[in-house]
């Protein structure tokens, strides 16, 4: 092993302290994993899935890409919300984003960063869709922010739509779909109330949501 070698000893710590609390932990949890929620988040470093909400390996099945989208032709997402909820019957999905989000703030200011200008594509997308609220905003970080929320709407919707939780809904099957958003500078999550169980509470929980979150910009 020539580089990384703190990383190696930083693991061995872990699995030991672990493994000292609970010894059969790491034997227990290789035969199986049964986790009841799948997080979708940003890959932005400093929003670490399982600390933020304080579950162990095992309990939070993970899909993370810049931005937290979830796009109907992205055969990963879509894979692992399939996955999630056909296989292992997550009850709950949250699509989980945060305040400063750069791909959102990238987006928003259409500058060029190389291949990831197509990914953003989908958040000028949702720019596009909500550009009358967003151009009452001044303030850039109060805009990135509120943007950054009605993202998170936008793809809890996108969620919702997918032919996987249609058909999850369709069979009974017991599955709540929510909005979050991470704030990094106080470690705060934060519900943006959304909470949708069923295809026919699609268009009134989201919109009864994307109002509260736009009610201070529209007359
Ligand atoms: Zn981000």
């Amino acid at each position: 092993m020539r580089t990384l070698h703190e990383l190696f000893e930083n693991n061995k710590r872990w699995a030991k302290s672990i493994t000292e609390r609970d010894p059969e932990f790491f034997p227990t949890l290789s035969k199986q994993q049964a986790p009841k929620y799948l997080w979708i988040g940003c890959s932005d470093s400093r929003v670490p899935a399982n600390e933020i909400v304080g579950l162990m390996p095992g309990e939070l099945f993970v899909h993370r890409n810049v931005a937290n989208m979830v796009i109907h032709t992205d055969l990963n997402c879509l894979s692992v919300i399939q996955y999630a909820v056909d296989v292992l019957q997550v009850e709950h999905i949250m699509v989980c984003g945060h305040y400063g989000c750069g791909g959102i703030m990238a987006a928003m200011q259409y500058s060029s960063h190389g291949l990831i200008d197509n990914w953003l594509r989908h958040v000028q997308d949702v720019i596009r869709k909500h550009s009358s609220v967003l151009n009452t905003i001044t303030d850039g970080k109060e805009k990135l922010d509120k943007l950054c929320e009605l993202n998170v709407v936008e793809q809890v919707i996108n969620v919702c739509q997918t032919t996987i939780v249609e058909s999850a809904w369709a069979r009974g099957q017991k599955l709540s779909i929510h909005g979050w958003l991470y704030g990094l500078s106080d470690g705060l999550l934060h519900d943006l109330s959304i909470c949708i169980t069923g295809t026919d509470e699609i268009d009134d929980i989201s919109q009864a949501a994307l109002s509260r979150l736009t009610k201070a910009y529209t007359k």
